[in-house]
C-alpha cells in the first residue's frame, strides 16, 4: 500500500470519516467535494494511478487522452467543475463537422445532419435518401402517419426504429452509429440507456421523426460536446490535486476486497474505517453488463489527411469489407490544440475495436487507409489499450452510496452531476459531525 499523501491531522468523529472505493473521476469528485466540506476522506485505489478511464498516453512524443476524450455539455456540470478547478481557459470545442458512415462496398457518406443515434428527423431529406436509398426512405415515411399507441412498448433502439421507420433505417443508419458508439447492436441497446429523453419526446411528438426533431431542438445550438486543451484526463489530475490540497488521503495500489457500511477491508487484510462511497464497479454490486473496448491511438505521417477527408471521424457498418475497426476519430482534426502540437502532414487518430487484432500495427494501417481513402505513409507511433466498462450493475443495497459506473451511470456529464449530488447529500446527512470534527481538530 503506497500513500500518495500523508493522513490528515484533524481528529474526526466516526461519521465524518469517509472511505471512497475507487479513484476514477466519480470517486475523486466525491473525495474532493467532501474534503472541501471538512470530512476526513481516504480514497482507496487499486491501481497505481488515479483517474480510472480518464487517462493519458504518450505516442510519438505527444500526450493524448487514452480513455474519454470529450464530455457532453448538456446540464453544464462538467464545465462548471472545470471552471471551479481553474481550467476555464482550457475548455475547447471540437471542429463542427459531421461524422461519416463507412459502409459495405466502400461507400462513404456523411451522417445525415438532422439525426439522433442515426435516426433521421426527416427520412425524406436528401442526405438520408443518399444513404438508405429510395425504397427504404419511402417505408420510413410511414412513421409520420402511423398512430403511436404505446411508447412504453419499445424496449430497445432496434425495436423502436424498425417498427416506426423500417429495417432500412435500422440497418443502414442506426446500426453503424450504435456499433461505433456503444459497441453493440440496436436490438441489444435499451432505449433508456441510449436516449433517456426519447420516450417522453415520442409521447409529446407523436412520431419518431418528430421526436428526434424535438430532441435536437432541445439541445443547445452548436457543438454538444467539449474537451480540454491537453486532454480531458487533466480533469482527474486537477480533482486529485485539489482533494489532496484539502487534506484528503489517496492510497494507491490498494484493492478493496469487501466493504460494509462502516468501512472496507483491503486485499492485504487491512481495515479502513469510515462511511463508504462506492466508486468502483463490482464491489458494491455485481456488474450485469460490461463491455470491452480496444482503443488504438496512432500518430501517422499522412499529408493527404490535411484536408480531413472524413471530418472528425467515421462509423463503420458491420461487414464493411477489409475493415476491422468499428469507429475512427481524426483526433487532430477534431481538436485544434492537438493539431498545433504536430508538424505539418502529421496526424493523431484513434480507432476502436471489439477485440485485440492479431497484428495491431498492420490492422491499424490497413483500416486507416480503407476508412479515410488516404495514403498513409507510416505509423510513427501506436498505443493499444484494453478497457472494460460497466454498463449496468445490480442496484446497490439501500443506504449505501454509489457513484459513477458503480451506480450504472455512464458518461462524464451524468457522472459529474450525479457524484456531486451524492457528495452534497452525504455532507448534509453528516453536517453536525463535520462541525464537531472541525472544532475538535488540529486546526480548531
Ligand atoms: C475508451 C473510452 C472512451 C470514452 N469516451 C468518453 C467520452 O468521450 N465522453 C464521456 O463522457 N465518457 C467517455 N467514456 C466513459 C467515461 O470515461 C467513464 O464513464 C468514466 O470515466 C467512469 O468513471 P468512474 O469513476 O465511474 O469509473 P472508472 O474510471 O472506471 O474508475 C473506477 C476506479 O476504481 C478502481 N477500482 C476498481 N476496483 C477497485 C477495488 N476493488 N478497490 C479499489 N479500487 C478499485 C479502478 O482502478 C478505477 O481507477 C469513455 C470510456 C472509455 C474507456
Amino acid at each position: 500500500m503506497q500513500p500518495a499523501s500523508e493522513p490528515p491531522t484533524t481528529s474526526t468523529t466516526e461519521s465524518a470519516r469517509i472511505v471512497v472505493v475507487g479513484g476514477g473521476v466519480a470517486g475523486l469528485i466525491v473525495a474532493r467535494d467532501l474534503a472541501r466540506a471538512g470530512f476526513a476522506v481516504t480514497v482507496v485505489e487499486a491501481s497505481q494511478r488515479t483517474g480510472g478511464q480518464l487517462a493519458s498516453t504518450r505516442v510519438a512524443g505527444i500526450e493524448v487522452d487514452a480513455g474519454a476524450e470529450a464530455f457532453a455539455t448538456r446540464g453544464g456540470a462538467v464545465e462548471a467543475l472545470a471552471v471551479e478547478l481553474g481550467l476555464a481557459a482550457d475548455i475547447v470545442r471540437p471542429l463542427d463537422s459531421p461524422a461519416w458512415l463507412v459502409g459495405r462496398g466502400g461507400r462513404s457518406r456523411p451522417l445525415p445532419a438532422a439525426s439522433v443515434l442515426g435516426i433521421p428527423a426527416d427520412p425524406r431529406a436528401p442526405d438520408v435518401v443518399r444513404v438508405i436509398g429510395r425504397p427504404a426512405a419511402w417505408r420510413a415515411r410511414f412513421d409520420a402517419v402511423l398512430p403511436l399507441r404505446h411508447p412504453d412498448s419499445y424496449r430497445t433502439v432496434g425495436d423502436l426504429v424498425r417498427r416506426r421507420m423500417g429495417a432500412g433505417v435500422a440497418r443502414r443508419l442506426v446500426a453503424p452509429v450504435v456499433r461505433g458508439v456503444y459497441s453493440t447492436t440496436p436490438d441489444a441497446l435499451p432505449l433508456e440507456i441510449a436516449s433517456p429523453g426519447m420516450r417522453d419526446a415520442l409521447r409529446a411528438a407523436g412520431s419518431l421523426g418528430a421526436a428526434v426533431g424535438r430532441l435536437r431542438a432541445a439541445s443547445a445550438a452548436g457543438s454538444q460536446v467539449a474537451g480540454l486543451r491537453g486532454g480531458v484526463h487533466r480533469l482527474a489530475a486537477s480533482l486529485a490535486d485539489d482533494a489532496l490540497a484539502h487534506g484528503a488521503r489517496i492510497v494507491l495500489g490498494a484493492r478493496v476486497a469487501r466493504a460494509d457500511a462502516t468501512g472496507v477491508w483491503l486485499d492485504s487484510g487491512e481495515r479502513v474505517e469510515g462511511g463508504v462511497v462506492f466508486a468502483a464497479a463490482d464491489i458494491a454490486a455485481p456488474a450485469t453488463r460490461t463491455r470491452t473496448i480496444i482503443v488504438a491511438i496512432a500518430v501517422v505521417d499522412a499529408p493527404e489527411l490535411d484536408g480531413a477527408p472524413r471530418g472528425t471521424g467515421a462509423l463503420v457498418e458491420a461487414g464493411a469489407e477489409g475493415i476491422t475497426a468499428r469507429a475512427f476519430t481524426h483526433s487532430s482534426a477534431k481538436w485544434t490544440w492537438l493539431a498545433d502540437e504536430l508538424p505539418p502532414g502529421r496526424h493523431a487518430v484513434r480507432l476502436s475495436y471489439d477485440g485485440m487484432p492479431d497484428d495491431p500495427e498492420n490492422t491499424v494501417h490497413t483500416d486507416l487507409r480503407a476508412i479515410t481513402g488516404a495514403r498513409i505513409d507510416r505509423l510513427v507511433g501506436l498505443d493499444m489499450r484494453t478497457w472494460t466498462r460497466t454498463l449496468e450493475s445490480l442496484p446497490v443495497s439501500n443506504g449505501l452510496d454509489a457513484v459513477g459506473e458503480a451506480a450504472s451511470v455512464t458518461g462524464l456529464a451524468s457522472i459529474v452531476a450525479g457524484a456531486r449530488e451524492t457528495a452534497r447529500e452525504i455532507a448534509e446527512r453528516n453536517s453536525t459531525d463535520v462541525t464537531a470534527a472541525r472544532s475538535g481538530g488540529a486546526e480548531g
